[in-house]
């Protein structure tokens, strides 16, 4: 039994859901005539209390995309050195808003908002870019899906609209910051001018993310996604996938989160572990003992065929997820306390 992960993108679409796809209705959303489409971005939209929703092939594009409509070229961005938009969009920033980021060391891929004000290059000192955007992501990726503080997140807001910044989420999992810290869509809608919102990541499905905000900001948004490529034509059927998964891939993120957790108090038992990141959501990060032969934990990995990320200098990552089924999770708690509880 193959035990892959690696991440939560690696999942295969339902049945159900492949259903719901090759049933939609479609349109060519170019000229916004796919019902599909404008279904899932009018919902997003109202669950988020959003004026627009615009639907995107990637989160990268999505993210891109707002970055574009916050800045001119020249201007300054601030996130954390952890930030999706800076680490891993290929370069994106400079390359298609010729911006440039103010990187701030927070805790676990999060700002404060003491951090961000102080981030700020003055107005009238003309040496330095101009700050004009804030990018803020919940959960983390490389923070290993730690979840903000809601109030920290309101504070941050106080920030942007004292100096006049535009403020930007990357929401690729905020599904899973929703579940794990009982926060509602609203509440996020409220605080930002624009919403990445992902829905091949936890929901399962296979592609797409959609871009919230005002109905001024979306309507510039479709100039934008056209110039970056990011039109399509009759992608109802990848909409619906994303409707089927906001009704019924929601709820099981709780499972996700309970094996994550699992996983992470079966992995604190074993000395081959030298440290694991305190797991919020679905990302189990963890770090093997200095003195522990890696070889043999590639052999246990490739003999158990299991799949998991490195993420360089000892560090691996566990993504639970909608094909990671209670069996296997069984499985694999069972394989790492047998193999390596008494290794010593
Ligand atoms: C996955 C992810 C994205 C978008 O990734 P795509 O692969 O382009 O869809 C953006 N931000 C974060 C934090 C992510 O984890």
């Amino acid at each position: 039994m193959k035990i892959d992960l690696r991440s939560d993108t690696i999942t295969q679409p339902t049945p159900a859901m492949l259903e719901a796809m090759l049933s939609a209705k479609v349109g060519d959303d170019v000229y916004k005539q796919d019902p599909t489409v404008n279904e899932l971005e009018a919902s997003l939209a109202h669950l988020f209390g959003m004026e627009a929703g615009l639907f995107f092939p990637t989160g990268t594009m999505a993210n891109q995309a707002a970055i574009k409509l916050h800045t001119q070229p020249g201007e300054q961005l601030i996130c954390d050195h952890f930030a999706h938009v800076f680490n891993y969009e290929g370069g994106g920033v400079s390359f298609n808003s010729g911006v440039s980021c103010q990187l701030i060391k927070g805790q676990r891929g999060m700002l404060t908002a003491d951090q961000v004000e102080s981030a700020i290059n003055p107005p009238d000192f003309y040496h330095s870019p101009l700050t004009t955007l804030v990018c803020v992501e919940n959960t983390t990726n490389k923070g290993g899906g730690a979840c903000y503080d809601f109030l920290e997140l309101k504070r941050i807001q106080q920030v942007c609209q004292m100096h006049g910044l535009r403020y930007h989420l990357d929401g690729a999992r905020i599904w899973n910051a929703l579940e794990a810290t009982h926060t509602t869509p609203k509440h996020y809608g409220k605080l930002f001018d624009s919403i990445s919102v992902c829905l091949s990541k936890g929901l399962g499905c296979p592609v797409g993310s959609v871009l919230l905000g005002s109905r001024e900001l979306i309507g510039r948004a479709m100039r934008v996604r056209k110039v970056l490529g990011g039109g399509m034509r009759q992608i109802g059927y990848l909409a619906a996938a994303g409707l089927y998964a906001l009704e019924h891939h929601r709820d099981r993120l709780a499972d996700d989160h309970r094996r994550a957790k699992e996983l992470e108090a079966a992995l604190k038992k074993l000395p081959i572990i030298d440290h694991v990141t305190p797991v919020e959501t679905n990302i189990v990060i963890f770090t093997l003992a200095p003195d522990f032969e890696s070889d043999i934990w590639d052999a246990f990995l490739k003999k158990q065929d299991i799949s998991l990320s490195q993420m360089g200098e000892g560090k691996w990552r566990m993504v639970t997820h909608l094909d990671y089924t209670e069996v296997q999770h069984q499985k694999l708690l069972g394989l790492l306390l047998d193999e390596f509880s008494s290794y010593y």
